[in-house]
């Protein structure tokens, strides 16, 4: 009995440790809302071997709006691999600028993957005064000229309605691009075309 107790104890030791130590195992909740899995291909951080974040501040939830990006270079990703590559040299760059981490909360690949950045908890670093009141989403690629797939918009649609669901972003959130929090280029002409005719896109130009 006693050894069953002391046994009982050492695991508890043990689980309280991780816990405390290497915090709740986020890959295990973030890939699963209201007990599915995501409806599209997803990507944690763990996956993509990112750094741990440095700059890691609770984001008011849920935020009233959603920031549209692109990344201009790298370039788009087609493949898992590719976009990993991209998501290390993002937040390796980011991290130079004294970001401590990347600095969108979600990426998405060419082919509809979900790559994991701040999550929808952190506070990210991608269009100033903005980064406190909303969740920014960067399609990586160039999309000045050319389109982003259709896998690439529909898993966009896809993961914002996700966040309304798990209570990240307001039902009545407000949709821009980059371009109306900063004077940017970003998301690019042809994807901001794409997203001013999206639900809840809004003309706004966002002032804090
Ligand atoms: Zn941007």
């Amino acid at each position: 009995m006693t050894n069953i107790l002391s046994f009982l104890t050492l695991i508890n030791v043990i689980n309280v440790h991780f816990y405390f130590v290497h915090g709740f195992p986020k890959s295990d909740v973030d890939n699963f809302y209201n007990g599915a899995s995501y409806p599209f291909p997803y990507f944690t951080r763990d996956e993509w071997e990112a750094d741990i974040p440095m700059n890691v501040k609770p984001l008011a939830k849920p935020v009233p709006y959603v920031v549209i990006h692109h990344t201009y270079i790298p370039s788009a990703c087609n493949t898992s691999e590719e976009c990993f590559r991209a998501m290390r040299s993002m937040q390796n760059y980011h991290n130079s600028l004294g970001w401590g981490d990347i600095g969108y909360n979600y990426c998405i690949g060419s082919m509809g993957g979900v790559y994991e950045g701040r999550g929808w908890n952190s506070i990210g670093i991608h269009a100033g005064r903005a980064n406190n009141f909303s969740v920014g989403i960067c399609l990586i690629g160039d999309w000045r000229v050319a389109t982003p797939p259709e896998e690439m918009l529909e898993t966009t649609k896809k993961l914002i309605s996700v966040g309304v669901e798990n209570g990240s972003i307001s039902p009545v959130y407000k949709l821009v691009g980059h371009n109306q929090t900063m004077a940017t280029e970003c998301p690019g002409p042809a994807l901001f075309n794409i997203i001013s005719k999206w639900d809840h896109y809004t003309k706004e130009i966002l002032k804090f």
